[in-house]
């Protein structure tokens, strides 16, 4: 139904063209799909080009405006274009200024790194040996939270993402969600079901079925992302995502144009 986390290989991480993630999500039958590509000052990997220049991400912008002109939304889904922002406290003027200098439709936020530690990075997995899990959450909670202090962000990417390779907190995630609920609800932001974890070895979504309950609870938002980085993962796991969200009461999932927000009932 819809789905608007998606990404592009001008990340230099993802393969297939956007044609084919549309392709895609076209014969899914979604109502919207969004790109939403990495921002150029997301941390490199030990030099390794891991996300799109800013040459790069003008190109992304380009062929996004591109295929909206050639794909007017009669045959297939509404065409969302957006950025998934990396939460770096250092560019924040640069954030800001993209902000300013194209329409997106949406803005996820997201953390993918601590300090110099790409946390989520397979290639860095080993430098979890050793760490306090606790540590790392408080650590990756307070740079949610700072995040949402920015004001730039619509949708907060996969929420609960040090799970990813199956490090939980003695504490239970809940606890770090419910600290951060109230920063939440005031910043008025909407919370993806990211249907990429189920694919992980945690095995489940981010953020998983206790914590979406709470936040249903709690009356925050929700929107659907795949995070897909090639076509064939254009809208996985939605219907369960769907189902998720329908049996914590959830009534409808946020779709966004211009960074306002629509609901579609589910
Ligand atoms: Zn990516
Ligand atoms: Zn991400």
């Amino acid at each position: 139904m819809i789905d608007l986390h998606n990404h592009t290989p001008l990340c230099h991480h993802a393969v297939g063209e956007p044609e084919e993630y549309l392709a895609r999500a076209r014969t899914l039958g979604l109502r919207e799909y969004g790109f939403s590509e990495h921002s150029p000052w997301m941390l490199q990997y030990d030099g390794e080009q891991i996300a799109p220049t800013d040459a790069e991400f003008d190109q992304y912008l380009d062929r996004m405006q591109a295929l909206r002109e050639r794909h007017d939304g009669t045959d297939g889904p509404v065409l969302r274009i957006g950025i998934e922002m990396d939460f770096r406290p250092e560019h924040a003027a640069r954030a800001r200024a993209m902000a300013a200098a194209f329409p997106f439709d949406h803005h996820i936020g997201s953390v993918h790194n601590l300090g110099d530690w790409i946390f989520d990075h397979p290639d860095r997995l080993h430098e979890w040996a050793g760490r306090d899990v606790g540590q790392v959450y408080r650590e990756y909670f307070a740079a949610i939270r700072a995040m949402l202090d920015w004001n730039l962000i619509d949708i907060v990417g996969h929420l609960d993402l040090p799970k990813k390779f199956g490090h939980l907190p003695p504490e239970g995630i809940e606890s770090f969600v419910e600290e951060l609920l109230p920063d939440l609800v005031a910043a008025g932001v909407a919370v993806e079901i990211n249907t990429a974890g189920r694919d992980k070895p945690v095995g489940e979504f981010y953020p998983g079925p206790a914590v979406v309950a709470r936040l249903a609870r709690a009356g925050v938002p929700f929107t659907l992302g795949s995070d897909a980085h090639k076509p064939s993962e254009v809208g996985r796991h939605i219907g369960d995502a769907l189902e998720l969200l329908r049996g914590c009461g959830v009534r409808e999932v946020m779709t966004f144009s211009q960074r306002q927000r629509v609901g579609v009932r589910i």
